[in-house]
């Protein structure tokens, strides 16, 4: 069967672009390989959506799974490898199976940068993460540390601040990047403690068990310290699940590059939206809107082409 549209991702751009496809009456699948909800599942609170002051990742998500669902949504659950561009149509070579559609959207979103520092691989699960939602409640009454200056760093720090006994902020710099009201609600909490201008250099345990320090060096004077801490949270930032995207161009960070009217990526017919194209502001918002615009410029791909 040759689909008009698979949407590769079912995070917010790929139901976004799955909800305007429906109600263009495209014959379209769209292919996740976890859960559907994509990254903003991991997120306590979100409250920079339009129209939802205040709910989490996970709420938000369903509503756009429903939303979707209910205008005919079919969801194969597959990993994709690679696309060819066979001309008429491209294939989507799966874990499971090859697929063929006459346009595609790649909404493939981004996973955490890591720190690579020693202890980090080895502490991942019992003690490291990037994810306060999922673990921060195993950390009740421990002190923590959580390193990076963005958004998401301070907004996990915050939440993490009302579970856990402390948390120490460590950022190289010496500003946050993030939005100005989340640094406001972070200087209410009593049980937070700043170590800016400071790099992590190693997280260090007992054996390979259990998390119970993080070692810091200040970035002007190379002085280091060792705090002890139960947990580290990692946000510094995000990457591109782009790598076994081969023939299609990308920035040299990995994020795919697209005509910026269309979204058309350098492949005919396939075109990227969400955190995985190239482009300043990585949010629900933009990502939602970029599915809209992909799915529309498919939409014309499709009936130009047929
Ligand atoms: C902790 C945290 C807090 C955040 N808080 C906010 C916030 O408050 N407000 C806000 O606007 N944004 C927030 N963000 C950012 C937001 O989550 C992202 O901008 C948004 O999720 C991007 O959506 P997306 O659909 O492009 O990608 P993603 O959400 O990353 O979804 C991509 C999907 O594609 C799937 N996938 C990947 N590769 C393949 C493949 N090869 N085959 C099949 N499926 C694949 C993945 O499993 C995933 O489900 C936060 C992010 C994090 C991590």
């Amino acid at each position: 069967m040759v689909y008009d549209l698979i949407i590769i991702g079912g995070g917010p751009a790929g139901l976004s672009a799955a909800i305007y496809a429906l109600r263009a009456r495209l014959n379209i699948v769209l292919i996740e390989k976890m859960a559907v909800g994509g990254q903003i599942a991991l997120a306590d609170n979100i409250e920079n959506y339009p129209g939802f002051p205040s709910l989490s990742g996970i709420e938000l998500m369903q509503k756009f799974e429903e939303h979707a669902k209910g205008l005919g949504l079919n969801i194969i659950y597959d990993e994709i490898k690679d696309i060819t561009d066979d001309g008429e149509y491209k294939t989507l070579i799966g874990v499971n199976e090859s697929y063929q559609a006459r346009t595609v959207i790649i909404t493939v979103g981004a996973s955490p940068k890591r720190l690579n520092i020693p202890g980090e691989r080895e502490f991942t699960g019992r003690g490291v993460s990037y994810c306060a939602t999922c673990d921060g409640p195993f950390f009740k009454d421990e002190d923590i540390a959580v390193i990076g200056g963005g958004d998401s760093a301070l907004k996990e720090a915050n939440y993490l601040t009302r579970i856990v006994k402390s948390v120490v902020l460590i950022h190289r710099r010496k500003e946050f990047r993030a939005e100005k009201i989340i640094q406001e609600r972070l200087n209410n909490a009593k049980n937070i403690t700043m170590e800016l201008e400071h790099s992590p250099i190693s997280i260090n345990g007992n054996g390979t068990k259990t998390v119970e320090s993080i070692s810091i060096e200040n970035v002007k004077t190379k002085e280091r310290k060792t705090i002890p801490v139960k947990g580290v949270f990692i946000f510094i930032g995000i990457k591109p699940q782009t790598s076994f995207l081969k023939n299609i161009e990308k920035d040299q960070d990995g994020f795919i590059k697209t005509d910026h009217y269309t979204l058309m990526t350098s492949m005919p017919g396939v075109f990227c939206a969400g955190d995985a194209h190239s482009k300043k502001l990585l949010q629900v918002a933009t990502a939602v809107g970029e599915g809209a615009l992909a799915a529309t410029s498919a939409e014309e791909f499709v009936c130009d082409t047929c």
